[in-house]
């Protein structure tokens, strides 16, 4: 009788993305679990790789030729039963591998590292084995690989049948430990090693006494160093003497901050809400204590206490001793909302984010998984924390696009959330000042329940906003980043002690260099976008691909001098500023100025203490900031990303300038909003000047209507690339026809297309989109053209499907 486990290789590819089955050895029987990572032979058998047992069968009587598991990586599972059949919904709706879908919930370190070592399997000559294998009976081969003659000399054992090239699979998962001490006498025993000590031994005799006091005690050598005074190496005496023994003690690496948190008696009160409030959280805590697996749509300005709710409703769901999951868009898990949360959570709170290491990570994982944290706070991959018996999940800003992952497996951190929430009978919140217009119309067909916030906290109004016309401006006074209107408030800011902030909408639009005899404009070699001048490293970068070169000095076309930088960055508009108001004290922030760990918080620290008088900055300033100070907010250009191939882009500028503009004015102090505009009559402008989320509604939701767009289809797209531009248009219209044939008349297909980048990274881009209502044929029929593609070998076309797209460029 053998036990059988179906394993998930690491080989994603779709020929491979399917269990194996896998023969259970003897003396691993009983220890194998579901969801634990195992090393297993795969293919040819010469290479090892990881996997992951996702069934385990009855013991039968086949035993057949079936391979066995080599050996277990973890003593406990790492994917417990809900995420596991999370994963494999979720490679199913995202057209994703199996084994992608697994390792994108689960930290890096529990990647497999494969290393390929050379094993001696018969006798080598005597030299060899001292002075190439050390003695020993195996090789990491990534030590010699650069030595030639010892690479041809292992090739030649090969080739004699002495040694063997092995994969094999190195656990990375370490866990971090510091050393602790443990005495090894009992204190009789300490005692009589100290009388017969020499007089003089004064350090030796007091690690004794203190030994003493710790007798049956394992204390962190560092703690022991401080409290004794004594020094390292009389403990390393005592190690020798026998007295005491050294023991790693494992420690959790502490994310940046957490050292600050406070103790549970000084945890912050909750607030009393008020009616609006009460009304919303009421009926989330109603379905927290019915276990209702509704989903709740809470719509509420800026500053409407929807933070509260939310605290009120994660301290509800601790209450009933469940856990709880909240997920913030990743620029604003900004310091400030994180500390909310851990004031009011204090050690229960792990956070999760694209800031902390590997190791940082892993171990705030850990803290969640052995269930020592029970609220999680995170960005879009926080979705997946391992907790379980969730009580209620989070989603603040659901409308924010970051949300989706835009690299396979391509989900939708709000569609996993609402998945979670019936697995776990819990309701969703999904929270905005905007809701997205798929959330909204479905509020509206009551497939969710809307809960809306209509005013401020304290009845606060919210600030002015003037749409000011840049066209008149540039023409009087020539090409400028500011009007003349914004300068005077700006200076009468600085005149009266309070801070401004000005946002530069940078999307899809950077400084590019341009000819002014020819036109041409500086390209990417690799891709068919512009360069962006960066004036830090003082080169020309592309941002797709990472290329970079010299600034040129000559127009490459023409050889014109006359070439020069055109559009705005942060860092041409700095430089104007500080030309225009020399006294004003700016801080810049963008991807160049808190590339490096920490930054963005220190940015924003010294912001808060008022350090700076004026923030400028990208979309990453526009969420989620409460500075009691700010009174002004101006945005340099409203309008960069109307002009976008994307349906969404009317959307985008009307969240964003919503967004902004509710950094004015949060506290006592009056606040107003500029916003500098070449398209002051456009209809996302004009209704985010008047506050009115519903009137964008309606005119948005028509145009939507229209154009057969979501929230009235659902959309997928299809993209084909390679190398050769002919060949990826030829595939994409083999598939097209394949679609036609098989979808339902009513279902509408764009395209084939060269996408808005036609050229990346040296490959040519097609894509489909597929606008559908209803349509049961879809979902087989992709898999089949992925099935179908992917078989074809590395070579040729390569497909990716992406459901619901947030991007068409
Ligand atoms: P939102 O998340 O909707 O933008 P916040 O939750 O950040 O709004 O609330 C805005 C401000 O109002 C915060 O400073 C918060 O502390 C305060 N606040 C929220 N609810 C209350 C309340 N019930 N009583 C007093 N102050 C509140
Ligand atoms: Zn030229
Ligand atoms: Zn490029």
């Amino acid at each position: 009788m053998a036990q059988l486990a179906q394993v998930i290789v690491d080989v994603p590819t779709m020929q491979t993305n399917r269990p194996y089955t896998y023969q259970v050895p003897t003396r691993l029987e009983n220890q194998v679990q579901l969801g634990m990572r195992v090393v297993v032979p795969f293919g040819n058998g010469k290479r090892q790789v990881q996997g992951f047992v996702v069934g385990l069968d009855q013991p039968t009587k086949y035993s057949g030729q079936l391979k066995a598991i080599d050996a277990l990586m973890d003593l406990q599972p790492v994917i417990g039963d809900e995420l596991l059949s999370l994963s494999k919904w979720l490679a199913d709706q995202t057209y994703a591998f199996w084994i992608s879908s697994i390792y994108t919930m689960l930290p890096n370190m529990l990647k497999a590292k494969s290393t390929r070592v050379v094993k001696i399997i018969d006798e080598v000559d005597e030299q060899v084995a001292f002075d190439v294998f050390h003695g020993k009976d195996e090789l990491d081969f990534a030590t010699v690989q650069s030595n030639p003659q010892i690479v041809s000399l292992l090739l030649k054992l090969q080739r004699q049948g002495k040694v063997r090239f092995e994969y094999v699979v190195a656990d990375k998962a370490k866990t971090k430990t510091t050393v602790g001490i443990r005495p090894q006498l009992n204190f009789e025993e300490l005692e009589e090693a100290r009388t017969s000590l020499h007089a003089n031994a004064h350090a030796q005799n007091r690690l004794l006494s203190y030994l003493q006091s710790i007798v049956g005690k394992t204390v962190k050598q560092v703690d022991a160093e401080k409290v004794s005074g004594i020094k390292a190496a009389t403990f390393n005496i005592g190690v020798q003497k026998g007295w005491l023994t050294k023991v790693p003690i494992e420690v959790y690496r502490t994310p940046l901050g957490q050292e600050s948190l406070p103790d549970d008696h000084h945890l912050a009160k909750p607030l009393t809400l008020n009616d609006e409030q009460r009304a919303a959280a009421d009926k989330i805590e109603q379905a927290i204590d019915d276990s209702q697996s509704r989903v709740f749509l809470l719509e509420g300005v800026t500053g409407s206490g929807k933070t509260e709710v939310y605290l009120q409703s994660i301290a509800k769901a601790l209450q009933n001793h469940k856990t709880a999951l909240m997920l913030v868009p990743e620029i604003s898990l900004t310091p400030q909302i994180v500390n909310r949360v851990r004031r009011r959570f204090g050690s229960k709170v792990a956070v999760l984010h694209s800031g902390l290491s590997d190791g940082e990570r892993f171990d705030e994982w850990r803290r969640i998984n052995r269930g020592e944290a029970q609220v999680v706070v995170g960005a879009r991959s926080a979705i997946f924390a391992p907790l379980t018996n969730i009580g209620v999940i989070i989603l603040d800003e659901e409308h924010e696009s970051s949300y989706k992952q835009d690299e396979a497996p391509r989900y939708h951190a709000r569609e996993v959330a609402k998945w979670r929430g019936e697995y776990n009978d819990a309701p969703v919140v999904l929270g905005s000042a905007t809701p997205s217009l798929e959330s909204r119309a479905r509020a509206m067909k009551g497939v969710y329940q809307l809960l809306q916030l209509k005013h401020r906290v304290n009845k606060r109004p919210l600030p002015p906003i003037k749409v000011l016309d840049m066209r008149p401006e540039i023409k009087e006074r020539g090409e400028s980043n500011f009007s003349r209107e914004l300068l005077t408030k700006l200076t009468d800011r600085l005149a009266k002690n309070e801070q401004s902030i000005l946002m530069l909408n940078r999307r899809g639009f950077s400084s590019f260099m341009m000819c002014r005899d020819c036109g041409e404009v500086l390209k990417c070699p690799n891709c068919d976008i512009s360069l962006t001048l960066h004036m830090d490293s003082h080169t020309m970068k592309c941002h797709y691909c990472g290329h970079e070169e010299p600034i040129p000095r000559f127009c490459p076309h023409c050889g014109s001098r006359e070439i020069r930088y055109y559009g705005t960055g942060t860092e041409k508009v700095e430089r104007e500023l500080n030309s225009l108001i020399p006294q004003a004290r700016i801080i810049r922030m963008d991807v160049d100025t808190t590339r490096r760990k920490g930054m963005h918080e220190k940015l924003l620290r010294q912001f808060g203490h008022h350090q700076a008088d004026i923030l400028l900055g990208t979309q990453m300033i526009a969420k989620g900031l409460d500075f009691p100070n700010v009174t002004l907010v101006g945005v340099l250009n409203a309008d960069t990303g109307l002009g976008l191939p994307d349906f969404r882009s009317s959307e985008r500028t009307f969240d964003l300038l919503s967004q902004v503009s509710g950094r004015a004015g949060r506290a006592d102090k009056k606040g107003e909003v500029i916003i500098q505009t070449y398209n002051p009559d456009h209809y996302a402008i004009q209704f985010a000047q008047r506050n009115d989320y519903e009137g964008f509604f309606k005119r948005e939701m028509a145009l939507r209507h229209q154009a057969s767009y979501p929230p009235y289809y659902f959309t997928v797209r299809l993209m084909a690339s390679h190398e050769d531009e002919a060949v990826a248009a030829r595939a994409m219209a083999q598939i097209k026809e394949q679609l036609t044939k098989s979808l339902m008349p009513s279902t509408i297909i764009l395209g084939p297309t060269p996408r808005a980048i036609a050229r990346m990274k040296r490959r040519y881009y097609y894509q489909i989109v597929i606008k559908y209502k209803q349509d049961q044929h879809l979902h087989s029929i992709l898999q089949k053209i992925l099935q179908e593609t992917q078989s074809k070998g590395k070579n040729d076309v390569q497909i990716s499907i992406d459901p619901d797209p947030q991007y068409f460029m």
